[in-house]
């Protein structure tokens, strides 16, 4: 735990599931519903601090977080990225894009080129019950 790191110090967002290595959390975006972030517990800057089976669970969640915003949400496409950058605690966005998105074509950190959409969104609910059939009980 680094004291002066955000993701030690706090969740990162609306909790949607948490297990013992990760957690997935809901990034409040305007225009962009189900944006989530899989945050790894455990403050390490690379993947490469990570075990080659702690590689795999990390990979293996994150498709199934793509998988549920694409069952969900039906997006033009998924974006998937770890930067870091700002906050050097491993973490992944996965990002459901559409056409009609702010940003779209281009990567959601830079200007919006457009207003937000009105009326898409994703109940957060809905989102935790799908994530967590998909990913297990919290907490195991
Ligand atoms: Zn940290």
């Amino acid at each position: 735990v680094d004291p002066r790191c955000p993701l030690c110090r706090h969740d990162g967002g609306e909790v949607l599931w948490r297990g013992p290595a990760c957690r997935v959390v809901l990034v409040d975006e305007p225009g962009l519903p189900g944006y989530c972030r899989l945050v790894w517990n455990r403050h390490v800057r690379e993947l490469t601090d990570l075990s080659a089976g702690e590689r795999a669970e990390l990979w293996r969640r994150v498709e199934t977080v793509e998988r549920t915003l694409r069952a969900l949400l039906g997006p033009d496409k998924v974006n998937v990225a770890s930067l870091g950058n700002m906050v050097p605690h491993l973490h992944v966005h996965v990002v459901p894009r559409f056409a009609d998105d702010p940003h779209f074509p281009a990567p959601v950190w830079g200007p919006p080129r457009r207003a937000p959409r009105a009326g898409r969104g994703v109940d957060a609910g809905l989102l935790r019950a799908a994530l967590v059939r998909g990913l297990g009980s919290p907490g195991t």
